[in-house]
């Protein structure tokens, strides 16, 4: 059986945030890193928009600003940025004041899901040259923690310490590997939306700040905001019956004069934490997504503003033309009424959201705006970790959004860090 120093499954930002750390403590160490594909699937391969202020992508039950901004730095100092700028900041932020709103001001850099991938090509390259071994195209499926080994689709392979960063798809995964690990955990958070698509014209703050990060009350926010040359595309999730959903979600390429859809994308998302007796957001947004995918004919579901201000479903034959004048990005969606499939609570909250946002950037209520349903983020698995590290058991650490230990590249590639002083001294004991 192979033997390894560290193993390191994932290969998204917790995973390289875990491997550079190791490779600056431990130049010696024999490393191994593991992906079921080979260029992460996340969101340094989608669109790889990445915050640098706190508490963006930092859960506020693991970080404070202290310890976020500690990370933050090295994050910082590794990937060496290019702020986008911003402008007009003040007076948004008076507009949302007004509203009893909050715009955050934070600082952002937008690759683009190609820019993205040609990052991912040279941390690869850089691992290599300081001897990682990758192993890409192999799919962790479980662990013997007595016997300090994994099994892949491929073989065992034994460690010192591992790290186990599978991202917010490997969420089922995760769940095995506690059960498997005696490790308690409760799922009890999620974040539920919409996805909204209009013309930059209506929701011209994008050309003043690349991904506004508005607040509204009722825990509704704006999320990974796209434009210029973005596109609404769905997940697909199955769940553990093997019944298929989707939900959407947004990403842009960089934008130049021949490459420019003229469109924008966001989540407006509402946070919803359960107490008992429902123990499993996961189970909770399954059964939304199953909904949506049953009136939708096995699609997600889209509506336009001016249909649902008038209370009446969209159609197919009615879905472009006149005054919904722009083709929806993503074709794979059924123009349907996102208010029979959404649970009103949330819904009030969404669009009372939609409201405040057309009043402090006057145009997202156009009526050609379109509205995707289900957006849900599955990422609220809540492990008991054993220590400030994420060790979830002797040796063997958690991090990463399916972890629950962040919510987005820059909190995940932290995390990554954090575990990684963890498993540093462990293999020194
Ligand atoms: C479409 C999309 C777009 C996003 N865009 C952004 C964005 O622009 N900005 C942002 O901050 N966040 C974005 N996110 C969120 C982002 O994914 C995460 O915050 C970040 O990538 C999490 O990092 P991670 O390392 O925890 O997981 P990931 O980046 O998801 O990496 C986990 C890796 O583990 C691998 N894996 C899973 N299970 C196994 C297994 N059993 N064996 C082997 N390998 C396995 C997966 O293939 C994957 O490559 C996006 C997410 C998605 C899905």
């Amino acid at each position: 059986m192979e033997d390894f120093d560290f193993i390191i499954v994932g290969s998204g930002p917790a995973g390289m945030g875990a491997a550079f750390s190791l490779i600056e403590k431990h130049p010696e160490a024999r490393i191994l890193m593991i992906d079921k594909t080979p260029y992460s699937t996340g969101g340094m391969r989608n669109d790889c928009k990445m915050n640098f202020t706190f508490p963006i992508g930092f859960p506020l039950e693991y970080w404070d600003q202290q310890s976020a901004d500690r990370y933050l730095e090295q994050v910082t100092r590794f990937l060496k940025p290019t702020i986008l700028p911003k402008s007009n900041i003040a007076t948004y932020q008076a507009r949302a004041e007004r509203l009893g709103c909050s715009l955050l001001e934070i600082k952002q850099t937008h690759l683009g899901t190609d820019g993205g991938l040609a990052l991912i090509k040279e941390l690869q390259q850089r691992l290599k040259d300081h001897n990682v071994t990758l192993a890409l195209g192999e799919t962790m499926t479980d662990i013997d923690n007595k016997e300090k080994c994994i099994t892949t689709d491929k073989r065992k392979i034994r460690y010192k310490a591992v790290l186990i960063a599978p991202g917010r798809q490997g969420f089922h995964f995760l769940q095995e590997m506690m059960q498997r690990l005696d490790v308690r955990y409760v799922d009890n958070i999620l974040d539920v939306g919409i996805r909204v698509e209009t013309r930059i014209e209506h929701y011209p703050i994008v050309k003043d700040y690349y991904d506004p990060k508005f607040y509204f009350k009722e825990k509704v926010r704006t999320f990974c905001t796209n434009s210029g040359n973005a596109h609404v595309v769905r997940e697909k999730y199955a769940t553990a019956r093997g019944d298929v959903w989707y939900s959407v979600n947004g990403h842009a390429f960089a934008a130049n004069e021949n490459n420019n859809n003229g469109l924008v994308n966001f989540a407006l998302l509402k946070t919803v934490r359960f107490t008992e007796p429902l123990a499993s957001g996961q189970e909770f947004a399954e059964h939304l997504g199953l909904m949506a995918a049953l009136m939708g004919g096995g699609k997600p579901l889209m509506q336009r503003v001016g249909d649902f201000r008038l209370g009446r479903r969209s159609k197919n034959a009615t879905f472009n033309g006149d005054l919904y004048d722009f083709k929806p990005s993503l074709q794979g969606a059924s123009p349907s009424d996102i208010s029979l499939a959404m649970p009103s609570k949330i819904l009030r909250y969404i669009w009372s959201a939609m409201k405040n946002l057309d009043t402090i950037v006057p145009g997202i209520l156009h009526p050609s705006t379109i509205m995707y349903y289900p957006e849900i983020k599955l990422y609220a698995n809540k492990p008991e970790y054993k220590d400030d590290h994420f060790q979830v058991a002797e040796g063997v650490f958690f991090a990463g959004d399916g972890a629950g230990t962040s919510r987005g590249i820059t909190g995940a590639w932290a995390s990554g860090i954090r575990a990684s002083e963890g498993m540093s001294d462990y293999y020194l004991k």
